[in-house]
């Protein structure tokens, strides 16, 4: 397969990547035969999962909507993503233009993307970064040189923290950030979970089939989501079910939004 011109050359075009997954069911055209056909496939075992992926980046919307609105305008966003629409820059901008967001991402072709959509604007830098690493994320020059991490910081985690099992300390790596971030700074995250009874039809086989095409998924129901806010005092409604977080209108919500797969909440640290 040709290569193009955005695909760095260390990424292995053959294997599929959670970013390039993601970008596809966003319908984002940075993504490979590879990367399609593991989507098509999770898509097919669990018919809900793409609803589910859009009430994910309903929820970020809403979240960064909701932090600008109580005067955050610096964004650490972990776990960006491929840039497709409605990225924290374009909400945090509509809302207030001032906003400065860095973006943190794992992924070669997440970042490569990133740096050239974004190179222009003084208000945005991207930083390639292992969020586990919150030390080397905060101390980098692409944070140190675009925010002040003496006024409050809003750190994004969304559709993120379901890649680590407990057995790498995500309270510990949240932590990280919180305690080297100012008071009225926030976290803001979205975790894929569901409680035990409420599978969705395929949840398991998804599950596995992600264990075995790119990497296992850890889910948190209501309790363990909350928990992850150690340190922060949750605004309302509390941790919810995304779409049941602050939704613009009721109209948006259906009847599965008492069960959907995954919860969502936004925190302020003291
Ligand atoms: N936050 C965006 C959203 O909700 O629309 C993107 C979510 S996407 C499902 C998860 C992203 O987390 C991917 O781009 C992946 O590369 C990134 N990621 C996973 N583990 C990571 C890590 N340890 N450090 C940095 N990024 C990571």
């Amino acid at each position: 397969m040709a290569r193009p011109d955005w695909a760095p050359h260390e990424i292995d075009l053959e294997r599929p990547s959670i970013a390039r997954v993601y970008d596809y069911w966003l319908d984002g055209a940075h993504n490979f035969a590879a990367d399609r056909q593991l989507a098509d496939q999770a898509v097919g075992i669990m018919p809900s999962l793409k609803a589910a992926i859009m009430g994910n980046r309903a929820f970020l919307r809403r979240a960064v909507k909701y932090l600008t609105s109580v005067g955050v305008r610096q964004f650490l966003d972990l776990g960006s993503g491929i840039p497709t629409v409605g990225n924290v820059h374009e909400v945090a901008h509509q809302e207030a233009p001032e906003s400065r967001v860095v973006y943190v991402d794992i992924d070669p072709v997440a970042v490569a993307h990133s740096r050239s959509l974004l190179s222009d604007d003084p208000r945005v830098s991207v930083l390639q970064s292992d969020i586990r690493d919150p030390e080397t994320i905060l101390s980098s020059p692409e944070v140190r040189d675009l925010l002040d991490l003496e006024q409050p910081v809003a750190v994004l985690m969304v559709a993120l923290l379901h890649f680590m099992p407990d057995s790498e300390d995500p309270l510990g790596i949240i932590a990280g950030y919180r305690d080297r971030l100012a008071p009225g700074s926030y976290l803001a995250l979205s975790h894929l979970g569901v409680e035990p009874g409420e599978e969705p039809e395929g949840w398991l086989r998804y599950r596995d089939l992600y264990a075995a095409s790119v990497t296992p998924l850890t889910s948190r129901g209501k309790v363990a989501v909350t928990a992850l806010f150690d340190g922060f005092e949750l605004v309302e409604p509390g941790v919810a079910r995304m779409p049941l977080w602050r939704p613009e209108s009721l109209d948006e919500l259906d009847d599965d939004c008492a069960v959907f797969p995954g919860f969502a909440g936004v925190g302020r640290k003291p």
